[in-house]
């Protein structure tokens, strides 16, 4: 995504968050099969749509069954849609998840040889990838610097910024997407997104963010609002 506005968050509080979130992602980031060096671009796909709507923790053992039977793209395209509903069962939406999983493998043996492809709009051509599935794909498998927003990350890009809450549909969040690509770093893009991943799982929670313990406090609206001090440099042009 290019960047298209270099006013949206002023320079040094953005340098500030990117430091203080990957330093913290280093000593306190998850650790999932999803993230392992060796895994392969297949089983990042598969485990993105394992992981719509459903907590990591939950996905992982999950996910880890689903692999350890279906190697690739070519086995899960041949796999009956009943065997799979029945490994997915403990995610809930098995039935839905099982079409969209054999779907998407048929997609890709059909028209990409049963590889995934790195583009985020050949991503998004396949059934049943939107835009954070597209974008988390290209970001773990290939490594684009591109940024990612679940519901979480929203969270804590509405509390650092005191930003509106977005729209429903967060693919339809263009300036919360423009936001986050200023903020990207360029090097470590997974890296930072995995952090905020973590961030938003751990510390910045829906109900009760732990803002004593949370490495961004000194940049974020909310703490300083709750403590009476500004953050550091506030510039946002939303
Ligand atoms: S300081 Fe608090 S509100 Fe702000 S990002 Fe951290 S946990 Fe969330």
């Amino acid at each position: 995504m290019p960047r298209t506005n270099p006013q949206l968050v002023d320079a040094r509080r953005a340098r500030a968050i990117r430091e203080r979130l990957i330093n913290w992602e280093a000593a306190s980031g998850r650790s999932f099969m999803w993230r392992s060096p060796t895994i392969t671009s297949v089983e990042v796909l598969v485990c993105e749509i394992l992981l719509a709507k459903t907590r990591a923790e939950v996905a992982a053992p999950v996910a880890a069954t689903l692999l350890a039977r279906y190697a690739n793209a070519e086995e899960l395209a041949k796999a009956r849609v009943r065997d799979l509903e029945r490994l997915l069962y403990p995610l809930g939406l098995h039935k839905k998840r099982a079409r969209h999983l054999r779907a998407c493998a048929r997609d890709l043996v059909a028209r990409f040889g049963g590889q995934v492809p790195a583009s985020i709009s050949e991503l998004m051509s396949l059934p049943y990838i939107g835009r954070y599935a597209a974008n988390a794909i290209a970001c773990v498998a290939f490594d684009a610097a591109v940024p990612v927003i679940d519901a979480n990350v929203a969270r804590i890009y509405g509390r650092v910024f005191s930003l509106p809450p977005p729209p429903p549909r967060l693919a339809n969040a263009h300036d919360l997407w423009a936001l986050a690509d200023q903020l990207l770093p360029r090097r470590q893009a997974k890296v930072f997104n995995w952090a905020l991943l973590d961030l938003g799982s751990i510390i910045c929670t829906s109900r009760s963010p732990a803002c004593d313990r949370c490495p961004i406090a000194a940049c974020c609206d909310q703490a300083a609002s709750t403590v009476d001090r500004a953050p550091v440099s506030i510039t946002l042009h939303l």
